[in-house]
């Protein structure tokens, strides 16, 4: 079929809104008409190619839209069902059958390999095949093929212009606060990078009652923001050494944190912050062959633990309906992250999310 999708084919490069051809999904598949897509900071290091996703390609791992088609192998899902799409993963695998499927031996070629398992591509046009199933479902495009596996079923009154997020940015934060470091209640959390993956990790230690949440971050802006969604204490870490002012707020050291800017110094920032045996996590990308430096020598002592954690460590079919409950209950208020943008202006939505101005763009397909 015809459909438009936006199209990254160079790094530092605006993305192209083209006509492209669109094949039938196969049976694991499903056709999907995009109502809406998140862009995730991810979308722009692969488009710049920190990760060698091959060029041209469609973009875009945060969409929810309306089921269209359903290939003969997939159970649990018609046309018409409102699906929220998470990454792509095989079910197989043993860390699929442990139940963490976010680390699937097979996620970087099902997620970032450019294209089905076989090497087919879902689009093309004129000038040849375009890179499809990123994240098993390239969600730049009016209308896709998305890997069943990742998609989740939501209710049939769900707002999809709101909860594409949810299958990435906002589940990474969240997830790796509420199933990585499950803070206690009455404990302390600090999160580096008041981003949209940073400002979930807030919101989630808040809803499990952390009563000290300290925000990192040098964008003044965001951390008053971050005031306002609940943060008891902000540290700019371009004025003051981050390391001194969470000991000073904690007593002596934070007992959750978590990095979400990928920035080897701050890594390192995070790590001489937690408390003894405090626990520290790192979601924030960076380029492949990124090396941090950390203090084995002092660190030993501390005994604390250090978790490396992809897309929240969540199973999405389980984690994405409890984030929508806790969003409905008042206590997960993600939207307040959110501003829409029109799909020709999904080149702006790029700019604002990277020059600080909107934390989560939400592109909104009509
Ligand atoms: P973002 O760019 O909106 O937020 C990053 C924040 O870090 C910004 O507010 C920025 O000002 C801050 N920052 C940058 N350098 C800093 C420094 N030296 N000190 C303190 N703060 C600094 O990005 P986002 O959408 O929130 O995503 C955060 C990271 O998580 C990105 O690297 C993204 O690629 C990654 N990510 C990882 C996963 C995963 O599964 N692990 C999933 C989604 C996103
Ligand atoms: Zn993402």
């Amino acid at each position: 079929m015809k459909t438009r999708a936006a199209v990254a084919t160079a790094p530092q490069t605006d993305l192209e809104i083209r006509d492209v051809e669109l094949d039938a999904p196969r049976a694991d598949e499903l056709q999907v008409r995009i109502v809406a897509s998140g862009v995730c900071h991810t979308d722009a290091i692969v488009r710049d190619q920190w990760y060698p996703v091959p060029l041209p390609s469609v973009l875009g791992h945060e969409g929810a839209g309306i089921v269209e088609a359903v290939g003969s192998d997939v159970q649990g899902f018609k046309a018409g069902d409102k699906v929220v799409l998470g990454p792509a993963y095989c079910g197989r695998c043993e860390q699929c059958l442990a139940g963490h499927p976010m680390f699937c031996v097979n996620f970087y070629d099902r997620n970032f390999g450019g294209g089905r398992a076989d090497g087919s591509k879902s689009f093309s046009d004129d000038s040849g095949e375009i890179s499809s199933h990123f994240f098993g479902q390239s969600s730049f495009a009016e209308h896709t093929n998305v890997v069943a596996s990742g998609a989740v079923k939501v209710p049939d009154d769900a707002p999809l212009d709101l909860l594409g997020p949810l299958g990435c940015g906002i589940m990474t934060g969240s997830g790796a606060v509420l199933n990585v470091l499950q803070p206690q209640p009455g404990s302390s959390v600090a999160v580096f990078g008041t981003g949209a993956v940073g400002m979930s990790g807030m919101l989630a230690a808040k809803a499990a009652g952390a009563t000290t949440i300290i925000m990192v971050d040098i964008v003044p802006e965001r951390l008053e923001f971050a005031k306002e969604l609940g943060a008891t204490h902000t540290v700019n870490s371009k004025e003051t050494d981050p390391v001194e002012a969470i000991k000073e707020i904690t007593g002596g050291g934070v007992e959750y944190a978590l990095d979400t800017t990928g920035v080897p110094p701050v890594f390192a920032q995070m790590t001489k912050s937690l408390a003894t045996r405090g626990h520290g996590a790192l979601v924030g990308a960076a380029k492949l062959g990124t090396e941090a430096p950390f203090d084995i020598g002092t660190l030993l002592l501390s005994g604390i633990k250090i978790s490396m954690v992809v897309e929240g460590d969540a199973v999405p079919q389980e984690f994405i309906p409890r984030l929508i409950a806790l969003h409905a209950a008042g206590t997960f208020p993600f939207d307040k992250l959110t501003k829409s943008y029109a799909f020709e202006d999904i080149n702006q939505a790029f700019a604002d999310s990277a020059n600080g101005t909107t934390l989560k763009p939400i592109i909104v397909f009509c």
